[in-house]
């Protein structure tokens, strides 16, 4: 039997329009509309296609968008000059400024310096401690947009084993205390595991965070398992191809004739992330004005 076919475009697309309505109702009630900033360093070709998504995108769910793009040879004063500017501006509700930085410049001390309730993206300390401690605080948008799919496949995932390969701050760990929280019974696996086939043949969930094209093989995956794949590679072109084709971290041919659901590549994980972005724009925005945060 094939497995059904998650699909992340669809639940994106309907969650971003939620995101459009409650932002519209915002701004009403607020006299402004929910504000997020990008910042792009560099001239990063794959960068430069994310944050033009993700301007539209923000656009098209009612807030506004803030682009900031600084050349490759920016100042690490400079940068986090321009973050502390946008902590300080009240028409901003989110800061993101895009990974990887160019050159020399500290990821780390620019990302410490987002004012915690603007970090949208999740990846400031105080947000990885609040969710390891069970408070509340932005979470990382892919993860996020995981658990969203699995809970909207599943419901209650209490008790069921779930197996993260990858264990990224962005990704990985993030992942894996979510559903932790959730009441799954989790195991994270990474490069240095002995017998991943064996972990991952137990999984009831597998979400596979690796950067390996099609790693992950149907006699892996436990008859029925539910399968997301967060990971995006490029294959070499094939004769006659410009560029290759997309896939993911799972060998997606084969595990979908085992799997019970499985998110395709592209269109299953990768929209969930911008829609999951809007949304914690939005809960900022709430939050900056007092408001309670819509469901
Ligand atoms: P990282 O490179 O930061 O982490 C990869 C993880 O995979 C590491 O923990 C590493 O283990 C583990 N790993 C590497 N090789 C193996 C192996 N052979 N067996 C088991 N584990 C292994 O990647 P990210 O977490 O940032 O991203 C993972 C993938 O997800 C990438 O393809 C990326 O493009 C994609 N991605 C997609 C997004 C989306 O929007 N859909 C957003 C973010 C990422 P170790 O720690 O031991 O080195």
């Amino acid at each position: 039997m094939s497995a059904q076919i998650i699909d992340g475009k669809a639940f994106a697309a309907s969650l971003r329009e939620r995101v459009g309505a409650h932002a519209a109702t915002f701004a009403e009630k607020a006299g402004r509309k929910p504000g997020l900033a990008v910042v792009l360093v560099g001239e990063d070709p794959a960068s430069q296609v994310y944050v033009g998504a993700k301007g539209k995108a923000t656009l098209a769910a009612n807030m506004e968008s803030f682009e900031h793009r600084l050349p490759a040879d920016t100042s690490q004063d400079d940068l986090i000059a321009l973050v502390e500017q946008l902590n300080a501006d009240p028409a901003v509700d989110g800061i993101l400024v895009q990974l990887p930085l160019p050159g020399d410049l500290d990821e780390q001390a620019v990302i410490a310096a987002i004012d915690p309730g603007k970090d949208v993206d999740g990846f400031h300390v105080e947000s990885a401690g609040r969710l390891m401690v069970g408070r509340e605080g932005f979470v990382p948008c892919t993860p996020l947009g995981c658990i969203m799919l699995l809970q909207d496949r599943l419901g209650d995932l209490s008790g069921l084993n779930a197996v993260v390969i990858g264990r990224s701050n962005i990704v990985g760990k993030p992942m894996a205390q979510l559903l932790l929280d959730a009441n799954a019974t989790v195991t994270i696996a990474h490069s240095r595991t002995k017998d991943l086939p064996e972990v991952v043949r137990r999984a009831d969930i597998v979400v596979a965070a690796v950067g390996r094209a099609e790693m992950v093989k149907a006699d892996w995956i436990k008859p029925g398992a539910t399968v997301i794949d967060v990971g995006i590679n490029r294959l070499a072109p094939a004769e006659g191809e410009k560029r290759g084709r997309l896939v993911g971290d799972v060998e997606f041919a084969g595990v979908k004739d085992v799997a019970g659901a499985i998110t395709p590549v592209p269109g299953g994980v990768g929209p969930m992330t911008i829609a999951v972005l809007l949304r914690n724009t939005l809960v900022a925005a709430h939050a900056h004005e007092g408001l309670e945060p819509p469901e």
